[in-house]
């Protein structure tokens, strides 16, 4: 799973019905070194992601089409490694934005229009230093190589994979992101923007709405999961820590 150092240009599907939206992102992508494609809508994109080759997805919420939520659940159903690919979302009004922290999309970022193309492609960037395998060669199970201990917990991150009290735990990448920060130092208190800082990229304004909403998923499948008492214990004002 060791990545080359030689990889090659990473290519970003840009998928936005608005022209002028679109040029503006193609070229800042293009001129920062990105291969970058185009999609005007959203079934074109999934038959494109389909095809391969596809690094990371940037998607426009608001097309005429499927629409960028849809999209993004049936990426995440298809077969194979395509469905792990970092998605950041493109959302247009508040109640967008909502819905993107508010679902469990599987969301990695979203930047809200408008916004700035260089901003957008500082993300990308950021995102994909943490993709931690070319996303076509990603085995389906993988070995059971990596997998380290901490308490109840079990994590494998090369795989991104983690399992409490031996059940594996479906987690979007941002849960994922959360409690691997946690279970790397196990009683620290990290506060909002630590954990945030560890698992995404986003503007600072709603940080803590986001860790908090996230938290609140993760501590559900915990608990669907059988744990009894609380793993991950709030300190107000302050943060989260894991009790392990
Ligand atoms: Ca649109």
């Amino acid at each position: 799973m060791l990545r080359a150092m030689t990889a090659p240009v990473a290519h970003v599907l840009v998928v936005e019905d608005e022209a002028a939206i679109a040029e503006t992102v193609l070229y800042a992508l293009r001129s920062e070194g990105y291969a970058a494609s185009h999609c005007l809508l959203g079934g074109e994109a999934l038959q494109r992601l389909q095809d391969g080759g596809i690094d990371l997805l940037v998607l426009d919420v608001g097309l005429p089409d499927l629409g960028g939520f849809e999209v993004c659940r049936r990426l995440r159903a298809l077969p194979g490694a395509v469905a792990q690919l970092p998605v950041i979302f493109l959302t247009a009004r508040n109640d967008e934005l909502d819905r993107v922290l508010g679902l469990e999309l599987g969301a990695d970022d979203y930047m809200t229009k408008p916004f700035s193309p260089r901003e957008l492609v500082a993300r990308v960037r950021a995102r994909l230093r943490r993709v931690p395998a070319p996303v076509i060669a990603t085995p389906g199970p993988a070995e059971d190589g990596g997998w380290r201990e901490t308490g109840a917990f079990a994590i494998d991150r090369e795989g991104r994979r983690i399992r409490f009290q031996g059940q594996p735990l479906e987690l979007t990448r941002y849960e994922y992101a959360l409690l691997d920060a946690l279970l790397q130092r196990p009683g620290a208190i990290l506060s909002r923007a630590q954990l945030m800082d560890r698992g995404w990229d986003s503007s600072a304004d709603s940080a803590d709405r986001t860790v908090d909403t996230h938290v609140k998923t993760l501590r559900a499948k915990l608990r669907a999961a059988g744990a009894s008492d609380e793993p991950i214990r709030t300190h107000r004002g302050v943060g989260y820590a894991l009790q392990v």
